[in-house]
């Protein structure tokens, strides 16, 4: 029966199409079953897909029957299934991987959605009873907390009574406690942090204000009450019966930073990060889903929570890179919540106090709106800066002497001190003196590219921070078999290893990615430090949004080797760390000082940020981009090869080069005869050629609108898929790529 209806599928494989399938058996396809989860065969595994239409067979075969359904009604609808095959379409990827890359783990392979009912423990009658002759121990304590907090919910027994369950399940099998399903609790009553300034009260009125869509940059100084610009806002969306999604980056998503809103807000927080179990991130998609969380805080791929109450998202620290993903579906979160924002018709707000150039552009424009929070909120005034020429100074572990003494000042008055050096590791690169001989990793260097080992572990272990191999250090040289083998260069262990022993009196604390693994890592290294005077030293992991009241200090150590980066964004990013690194001082009461260590003190970039602050930058930064044609006045995709053969890459590129350039031809395209309406740069090598034993290339497109390079893609990208080539190399497709390597 070759015209029966049929189940479109989207699968969660590398391919381009969707799949037919026969409807499981008793079935019959109807339009209310796009969006559900349904199990089928592939091949020879099972695999779970989402219906995306209802068709009809007209081929020759009879198509395989799907197994069954997962869900009783769709798990995507409505705004959320629009936008992510809105987003598939922008990002030219397969559709099924974006709903894999956006369903939390556990549903996409095939759990049921869970149960996000409440429930609360009573005793039993038979319980009250048998209260007075239980036997002492922990059932009965529980028993008798049972009976003082009657319905206690086990969110909440979880907080109190820590390890209830065996006890409650003695008492369950003795029939003496009940569960039951309870509504909500009310909310705790909210707590009022602060006065909002004037600036803060003006933002968050034209935030609440704001009806449907209007997306905000919250344009505000380190330290200048963003958060309670937020909370204001959301508790307005939360009085209005409506859902609240607030983006953070992975580290600014601290405990603290959670109570903080739940005692302002009176409301469950549910929070979604990395650190949570499977289990525990379906669970906040479901109470999404339900539109039982009112508030969802979470990193990057938080922003594919349903949202059927919507009323507000935030992006904080709008301009941080981890808001981009770098490998899969390289989506940019910060760019689909504007999206969604814009499809739910509500306002978004994008906070920050060094705002992309993207995001400036568009205030720019007058598509965003512009809030201002000037001053620092709680009364404390901006850090100085001073520029430091260390040309010709005797450096230790790269810290001069004025920098030492700053420190020594610092903590003599009862201050802390931060140091900040982007590298982590003792030192760059391990060079053997007598011959020349470096240590590079085997994997990642070329004839022409030598692609230096880190130095870690005090001297003792070599780590190449490209593709992660690790091996010992060699006690000897292997090329000449010397004994002059040194570290070159610092990095935070040197760093810390030299002010340890400098100031043996204090605490130093490193904090970056080797010492600091784990969600609570970065809270536990700040606790123990408290407010004692006491040294920081960290990479950029310091940079971000922590609020260190007794910070006086910030000691810049190297920034040079940004200032003359190839990449186009590397100022942009430099400056941001810059300011951010130095708005971690003088937060509180104390004043703050910052002393920025370089060998370049009249480099403009360091001149115009001293001078005129990140937005005078900006300004001189986004002529540049102008003038040079790089975003935001330009749009880029990012085609990238690798294979372990070094000649496949680039033929591979060069085809799909070729493929573009033809299409442009083509008569039935818009821009038909506009031949330069793209721009082309490679194939070449990526600026790492190699890594773990794979060569790279890659070929950049752009064109200064949109429009032309999307069709253009949306043409390539069959063809691509067509091509033999296609099978044998790994290839990505970047949209708006952030790093050009
Ligand atoms: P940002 O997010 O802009 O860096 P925060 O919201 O974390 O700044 O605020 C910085 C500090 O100032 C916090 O300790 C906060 O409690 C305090 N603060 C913010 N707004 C006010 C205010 N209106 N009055 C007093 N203190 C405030
Ligand atoms: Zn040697
Ligand atoms: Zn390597």
């Amino acid at each position: 029966m070759p015209s029966d209806p049929t189940l479109q599928l989207a699968l969660p494989v590398p391919l381009p199409q969707l799949f037919d399938y026969a409807p499981p058996e008793g079935h019959t396809p109807q339009s209310a079953d796009i969006g559900r989860r349904l199990r089928v065969p592939f091949g020879k595994r099972e695999l779970v897909g989402i219906v995306t239409a209802i068709g009809r067979n007209s081929g020759q075969q009879p198509l395989r029957p799907a197994l069954g359904f997962l869900d009783p009604e769709p798990l995507l609808h409505g705004e959320l299934w629009q936008s992510l095959q809105w987003l598939a379409g922008y990002l030219h990827a397969p559709l099924g991987e974006v709903l894999a890359t956006a369903l939390p783990t556990a549903l996409r392979q095939g759990e049921p959605l869970p149960d996000t009912a409440l429930y609360g423990w009573y005793l039993s009658d038979g319980g009250q009873q048998a209260l007075a002759h239980m036997r002492q121990g922990r059932p009965r304590q529980l028993a008798e907390y049972l009976a003082t907090q009657p319905g206690i919910t086990e969110r909440l027994l979880d907080e109190h009574q820590p390890g209830w369950r065996p006890a409650i399940r003695t008492l369950e099998k003795r029939g003496q406690v009940e569960r039951h399903i309870i509504n909500a609790p009310p909310p705790a009553t909210p707590a009022n942090s602060c006065v909002l300034n004037t600036e803060q009260r003006s933002a968050a009125e034209a935030i609440c204000k704001a009806e449907g869509f209007q997306p905000f940059l919250l344009d505000g100084v380190t330290g200048s009450g963003k958060t309670e610009v937020y909370l204001e806002a959301i508790a307005a969306c939360l009085a209005r019966g409506q859902q609240a999604l607030v983006l953070v980056p992975e580290i600014g998503l601290t405990p603290q930073m959670l109570s903080r809103f739940q005692r302002r807000l009176g409301v469950e927080i549910h929070a979604l990060h990395s650190g949570l179990s499977d289990g525990e991130r379906a669970h906040v998609w479901a109470a999404a889903w339900r539109g039982q969380a009112r508030v969802i805080v979470g990193t990057r791929s938080s922003v594919f929570v349903p949202l059927p109450k919507a009323g507000l998202i935030i992006v904080d620290e709008e301009h941080d890179g981890s808001y981009k993903q770098f490998d899969g579906i390289r989506y940019h979160a910060r760019d689909f919540a504007l999206v969604r924002a814009k499809a739910l018709n509500i306002p978004v707000v994008l906070g920050s106090a060094t705002p992309s150039l993207e995001t400036l552009a568009n205030a720019r424009q007058g598509r965003f709106e512009r809030l201002r929070l000037t001053q620092r909120a709680a009364g404390a005034s901006s850090p100085t800066v001073r520029v430091m020429d260390i040309r010709k100074r005797p450096l230790q572990a790269g810290l001069s002497p004025e920098a030492l003494q700053a420190i020594g000042d610092a903590l003599a008055a009862g201050g802390q001190a931060l140091v900040f050096k982007n590298r982590r590791g003792y030192a760059p690169s391990l060079l053997c003196h007598d011959c020349g001989w470096s240590a590079s990793c085997p994997r990642c260097s070329t004839e022409s590219h030598v692609s230096a080992m880190t130095v870690h572990h005090h001297g003792r272990r070599l780590q190449c921070h490209h593709c992660g191999q690790r091996r010992s250090s060699p006690p000897a040289c292997p090329a000449c078999g010397g004994l002059a083998l040194q570290p070159q260069g610092n990095g935070t262990e040197r760093i810390e290893e030299y002010l340890a022993e400098a100031f043996a009196d204090f605490p130093v604390i490193r904090i970056d990615r080797s010492s600091t693994q784990g969600r609570d890592a970065l809270q536990k290294h700040f606790d123990s430090l408290a407010r004692e005077p006491g040294i920081l030293v960290g990479t950029q992991m310091l940079a971000k949004g922590h609020d260190l009241p007794n910070l006086t200090l910030v000691v810049v150590v190297g920034i040079d080797e940004g200032l003359y980066s190839a990449d186009f964004r590397s100022t942009e990013k430099l400056a941001q760390l810059l300011i951010q690194v130095a708005g971690r001082a003088g937060r509180a009461s104390k004043p703050g000082q910052v002393l920025l260590q370089t060998h370049h003190p009249e480099h403009p970039l360091l001149q115009t940020l001293i001078h005129g602050g990140y937005h005078a930058f900006a300004e001189a930064e986004l002529s540049e981009r102008e003038a040079a044609g790089f975003p935001p006045f330009a749009y880029l995709a990012l085609l990238r090869a690798e294979d372990k053969q070094a000649e496949r890459p680039m033929a591979f590129l060069q085809h799909a080069r070729q493929l573009v350039e033809a299409g442009l031809d083509s008569p039935s395209l818009p821009f038909h005869g506009a031949a330069n309406v793209l721009g082309f740069s490679g194939p070449v090598p990526a600026p790492h050629p190699r890594r773990a034993g794979y060569q790279r290339a890659q070929l950049l497109i752009s064109a200064s609108q949109r429009k032309p390079l999307h069709q253009a893609l949306a043409r390539l990208l069959p063809q691509l898929y067509a091509l033999p080539e296609a099978r044998k190399v790994r290839w990505s497709l970047d949209i708006d790529p952030l790093d050009l390597h």
